[in-house]
């Protein structure tokens, strides 16, 4: 088998699972994989992700323009090429819409927490770009925004993006990605997210190197923080600097009562201060 056919034959099963474990509907959702230095090859526009074959793949360049197949690609292929222009490390991008990751990118909530060891030493956080218009060009600027960083996205109102070295294991961070929004939704239901430690965190993160993974650090830096403008978004490099572990209340009003407990995150708590110290001067 070329690696041409090869590449058509991930595409393929990569659909199929996609649409299986039901991460699209209808015919949403696309696939691709840098072939190399100057060919994509990707899925087409109009047909269900979970039957395709081998033959219906579209090859361009890699600003997108046809070289070969019979179809045409999805108008979201410029989301792709805008991953491969950030990311020289990415050969594969997998885009699709699984129900619980986007319902939290629709309520406007990052999978930013630190809570889950394996996400914080595979994916780190997982930010939401900003909502721009699906097949424009605004899409893109949102997705460069962030892409430099994260191997993994939320859309905004829309889905999930995720990348890597290799098609098979881009479509296995979008498992990972749709599995922690199913866990944060089931812990934020229950009222509360127990927060790793910020050393827990670096100790994770210094674990990438052992399990190969060479993309840049995919947490919020400050630099991602200057350019998303939004510090909501960096929830994971802010887990509490003790060993202590803080507790996030989620979903549940505060108990009421003058002897009632309140916990806030360290976040809040800084906000707190913050505007007391602000009224005093
Ligand atoms: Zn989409």
């Amino acid at each position: 088998m070329t690696p041409d056919d090869q590449a058509r034959a991930d595409i393929v099963e990569v659909g199929r699972r996609l649409w299986e474990r039901g991460f699209v509907a209808s015919n949403d959702g696309n696939i691709s994989v840098r072939l190399d230095e100057r060919r994509l090859m990707t899925t087409p526009k109009n047909v269900s992700k979970g039957f395709m074959t081998a033959d219906m793949m579209v090859i361009t360049d890699l600003d997108g323009r046809k070289i070969a197949g019979d179809r045409d690609p999805s108008s979201e292929i410029k989301m792709h090429l805008e991953v491969y222009r950030n990311r020289p490390d990415a050969r594969a991008v997998v885009h699709a819409h699984p129900p619980t990751a986007t319902g939290f990118a629709v309520a406007g909530i990052a999978l930013d927490r630190a809570v889950l060891a394996e996400v914080i030493t595979t994916l780190g956080s997982i930010p939401i770009a900003e909502y721009a218009t699906p097949s424009t060009e605004e899409l893109p600027a949102a997705v460069r925004k962030y892409v430099k960083a994260h191997d993994g996205l939320l859309l905004a109102n829309h889905g999930a993006l995720a990348l890597a070295g290799d098609v098979m294991s881009a479509y296995y961070r979008m498992e990972t990605i749709e599995h922690f929004a199913k866990i944060s939704l089931v812990a934020r239901t229950l009222g509360r997210e127990n927060l790793l430690s910020r050393g827990e965190v670096d100790r994770l993160q210094g674990l990438r190197g052992m399990y190969g993974i060479a993309s840049p650090a995919p947490i919020c830096t400050d630099e991602t923080t200057v350019a998303g403008g939004d510090q909501r978004d960096c929830q994971v490099v802010q887990a509490p600097l003790s060993g202590e572990r803080l507790v996030a209340h989620t979903s549940q009003p505060p108990p009421t009562g003058t002897d009632a407990e309140i916990r806030l995150t360290y976040r809040e708590l800084t906000a707190l201060i913050e505007d007391a110290v602000r009224q005093l001067k």
